[in-house]
């Protein structure tokens, strides 16, 4: 099945598990995720339903919690099987590695502002000469992207300069004049660099992401290089969780089971909603079988 209609059994899992429908409902659903989906990273990823189906492991109806176990298992080993020789990650790392105009890695000189000041930095209150270009369109395109990098930021005027300029000529010389494409591309730049969400200014001005790698990011990839790096780690722990959940049970003499009041309870952790979110305990008493989590 296609990611389309994965995500729709998402929904529904989600839906079944918030509504308590009853069990068969999600067996149904897992039943359809088992036999029609081969599992890439991407896909699991994409559509969550790595995570949707790994929660369901814990689930109280011992019916769901062995068909997601199952599941979980097998999607594991298709992610396996498909191992990487041209697996995107090593694609990445190849561009990074052709990029050579490398500025230092470590971080440009503070700019001796005071914190109230970054706030509201500019171009004009840093008093920079931002017309440099002999273009008038290049030189508003260089200043806006000065205004990007310097809101809120604390490095020199001189290295956020010498950035904005980097940015400038890049981009283009990709455009090769200043027309509606160009300004465009400027205009992209200069909205995801501002962003506070993205992160994506500290990894410029720091020298982590250079000029030229930036000239051939994707606005998707700049807007959620964030995002997806702590994606990337859930699904990763989850998977690892999943795998390990059989083998790496603790038991332990700390929690004891609500219902017979034993202390031999088993638990694995797993984090289930959003990286940066605490993560959840599942526990199973040895005893009665009785199940709960907490996080
Ligand atoms: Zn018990």
């Amino acid at each position: 099945m296609d990611a389309k209609e994965v995500k729709t059994h998402v929904t529904n899992i989600e839906k079944a598990v918030k509504e308590k429908l009853p069990p068969t409902v999600l067996i149904d659903i897992l039943n359809s995720l088992r036999t029609g989906v081969t599992a890439t990273e991407q896909l699991l990823r994409d559509t969550k339903v790595g995570m949707a189906v790994n929660k369901l492991r814990m689930n109280s109806d011992r019916s769901v919690s062995d068909l997601a176990k199952e599941i979980v298992a097998k999607w594991k080993r298709d992610v396996h099987t498909k191992t990487k020789p041209s697996g995107s990650s090593s694609h990445d790392g190849k561009k990074e590695r052709m990029v050579t105009v490398s500025p230092s890695r470590t971080p440009p000189k503070p700019s001796g502002k005071r914190p109230a000041d970054l706030a509201t930095r500019s171009r004009k209150t840093d008093n920079v000469n931002w017309q440099c270009t002999g273009e008038a369109t290049r030189d508003n395109c260089l200043g806006i992207i000065y205004d990007a990098l310097a809101l809120g930021c604390d490095a020199s005027s001189d290295a956020l300069l010498s950035l904005a300029k980097s940015i400038e000529s890049i981009t283009f010389t990709n455009y090769k004049k200043t027309d509606a494409a160009y300004k465009r591309r400027m205009q992209v730049l200069f909205l995801n660099l501002k962003s506070k969400d993205n992160n994506l200014r500290n990894r410029v001005v720091s020298g982590e992401i250079t000029p030229a790698r930036l000239s051939t990011m994707e606005s998707s990839e700049m807007a959620s290089a964030q995002r997806r790096q702590a994606d990337e780690k859930l699904m990763e722990e989850n998977m690892r969780t999943a795998m390990m959940a059989k083998s790496e049970k603790s038991i332990s003499d700390q929690l004891t089971c609500g219902k017979c009041g034993q202390k031999k309870v088993s638990y694995t952790q797993a984090q289930t909603r959003s990286a940066d979110e605490p993560m959840t305990t599942f526990c199973t008493c040895e005893i009665c079988s009785h199940r709960w989590k907490f996080s």
